[in-house]
């Protein structure tokens, strides 16, 4: 383990860094000083003109276009296999799977890799559900995921509950029995004045590549105390509810289905997080005890308008899933194109994405293209026979979906963790900017991870890259990306973005990205839904995003020096770094212990 910031112990591995350390032997005659500490490359200054092969570039595209896999990978993995809830038996088959298969196309020491305990694994095996009275109707629903199983198929009369508060169960109580329960607000269906499919425009990648301006830094100020305090009630009236509707033994519970991006929500099933009645619902200490699950708006919204309007409704729902452990571990999938230069052969470039998904579709867009992608990059690049310089390494997580917690895993297995602080007095919990960090320990192996390359906005092409506010980087990317412009990749922006695993990399300085795609209709329509199919994947896009991959790999392997990093992060030190100077308005009046507001401290 070595300690943070610290580059004493930085040994003298790589030519270029050997050829960093000045020369000493003019001073023989002098005492002999301690010698300067040698900046690896990732800190040192970079060469301004990147050396790019672009006969490599045209082999690469010929590979990627001419013979592309991209889709034998899609439907073998989104319908071979079908989707992959972290813990589930599917989810073990893609594990198993894309072992086999990098194996199969030449990768070496391709493996699982434990990343610790998730939850319950646990499947879906039918759900469905009928109107019997008034008007008899199939009703369009899945499980929620880890919802018990009903026993059977089971009838019974359906309630509309409308909660604002807890004393609201009031009402409710002792009349639960056998009962199927609506929870959760109606909502509109918007009108679709907007397409749901969308690529960027020339503007909009324009836009991106500015620095974000305005009043503030996170635009509106939130009111985080009242968000608190909103939330601790909703939580309360949900466990009061749950634990009523459990107790009393309601035969089940069905919740709306959300709505998606400019009201793309209608007539499909979203099924998340957002359709459990608890966080951790995959943990059995907080699982939920009664069947639970997700309808489709349209169909939800006759249901309770009836029940609103004293109509008695009768529903037979038939919830099948089933539990298949109670602490199973997830895994992420690793294999490697090892790197054959003596000296850079220990250095790491990384490519990936998550291979999980959720239930309801066969997680074609989320994230199997990612997955496919990354698959079809180190595929071309074996295929072209390559013997990178450094060790090329592709990494398909699990569990990103409840929570990055693969890559997290991984990070903390290989590069680095931090150390535990309890949180401040009054400071908000972590999910409201609360985020009490401290020091950044690191690994011998964090000095060797060169960059690593994310693909989890669906199916759409490659636009350009973000660089995740790495400034020193993004004059070598579009220099990488000046031959692509015919491939619509044009954009390097500075800003973050968040959301999926480069975060893992980039929270302990590692150099982590995630490519900018086009929208495609991934936040509309796909993204976590019943229509997250094969059908939704575009085999061309998938092309292109293999082939810029393909390329930023082979860039980063090859290249002389390391991929320049971000400075190194001091999560300790950044509450005082940004405090407000005290004092500094001309007339503050003195004030005890150093007010946020810049007030003159008191003199000790
Ligand atoms: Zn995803």
């Amino acid at each position: 383990m070595s300690q943070a910031g610290s580059f004493a112990r930085w040994s003298c591995t790589a030519a270029l860094i050997c050829a960093a350390v000045p020369s000493f032997a003019a001073d023989k005659k002098k005492e002999v000083a301690a010698p300067a500490p040698v900046v690896p490359s990732y800190y040192g200054s970079q060469p301004a003109i990147e050396n790019l092969d672009l006969t490599m570039y045209s082999k690469i595209r010929d590979e990627g276009f001419k013979h592309s896999h991209v889709m034998q990978f899609a439907g073998a993995l989104s319908e071979g296999i079908g989707p992959r809830l972290t813990g589930s038996p599917n989810m073990a088959k893609a594990n198993a799977w894309t072992r086999d298969t990098l194996t199969a196309i030449g990768l070496e020491n391709a493996h699982l890799e434990d990343w610790g305990e998730f939850g319950m694994g646990w499947q879906q095996i039918n759900t469905w559900a009928r109107m019997v009275s008034p008007d008899p109707e199939p009703l369009w629903l899945q499980a929620a995921p880890w919802s018990p199983a009903t026993k059977g198929p089971v009838t019974g009369e359906a309630v509309f509950l409308e909660l604002n508060d807890v004393k609201d169960l009031d009402k409710y109580k002792g009349k639960m029995a056998g009962k199927v329960v609506l929870i959760g607000a109606m909502r509109a269906t918007p009108d679709l004045t907007e397409p749901l499919f969308h690529r960027y425009t020339t503007e909009e990648l324009a836009e991106m590549e500015t620095y974000p301006t305005g009043t503030g830094r996170g635009g509106p100020q939130l009111n985080i105390q009242q968000l608190i305090a909103d939330r601790a009630r909703l939580t309360a009236l949900r466990t009061a509810g749950i634990k009523m509707l459990t107790e009393e033994g309601a035969a089940a519970v069905i919740t709306p289905s959300r709505d998606g991006g400019k009201g793309g929500g209608t007539g499909i099933i979203f099924d998340d997080t957002g359709a459990n009645l608890v966080r951790g619902a995959q943990v059995k200490e907080t699982a939920v005890a009664v069947p639970n699950a997700v309808m489709m708006i349209e169909h939800y919204n006759r249901l309770a308008r009836m029940l609103q309007n004293h109509v008695p409704v009768t529903i037979e729902i038939n919830i099948d899933t089933k539990f298949t452990g109670d602490h199973e571990h997830g895994f992420n999938t690793v294999a490697e194109i090892p790197g054959t230069d003596p000296k850079l052969k220990d250095q790491v470039v990384m490519v990936g994405g998550h291979l999980d998904s959720w239930i309801s579709g066969t997680g074609a867009t989320d994230n199997g293209a990612g997955s496919i992608v990354a698959m079809e990059a180190v595929r071309i690049l074996k295929a072209l026979g390559l013997k990178p310089k450094r060790t090329i390494r592709i990494a398909l997580w699990s569990g990103e979906e409840q929570g990055l917690f693969g890559s997290q895993g991984y990070i903390k297995t290989h590069f680095g963790t931090f150390a535990e602080v309890p949180a401040a007095p009054g400071a908000p919990p972590a999910g409201f900017g609360g985020r009490a960090r401290g020091p950044l320990t690191t690994t011998k192996e964090w000095e060797t991870l060169d960059a690593y390359y994310n693909l989890d906005n669906g199916t759409g092409k490659v636009r350009g890259v973000y660089t995740q506010e790495n400034f020193a980087i993004g004059p070598i990317f579009e220099q990488w990306i000046a031959p692509l412009k015919d491939l619509g990749v044009t954009t390097i922006s500075y800003r973050n973005t968040g959301g999926t695993d480069h975060l893992s990399y980039d929270a302990v300085g590692l150099p982590g990205f995630q490519y900018i795609q086009d929208p495609m209709d991934y936040e509309t329509r796909t993204h976590h839904s019943d229509m997250d199919t094969y059908d939704r994947l575009h085999p061309l896009d998938l092309e292109q995003a293999a082939i810029v991959e393909a390329i930023f790999l082979y860039n980063t392997s090859e290249r002389e020096a390391m991929m320049p990093r971000k400075p190194f992060p001091h999560p300790e030190n950044e509450q005082k770094m940004a405090a407000p100077i005290p004092g500094i308005y001309p007339n503050a009046v003195a004030v005890p212990d150093a007010p946020a507001g810049g007030g003159r401290r008191r003199p000790q």
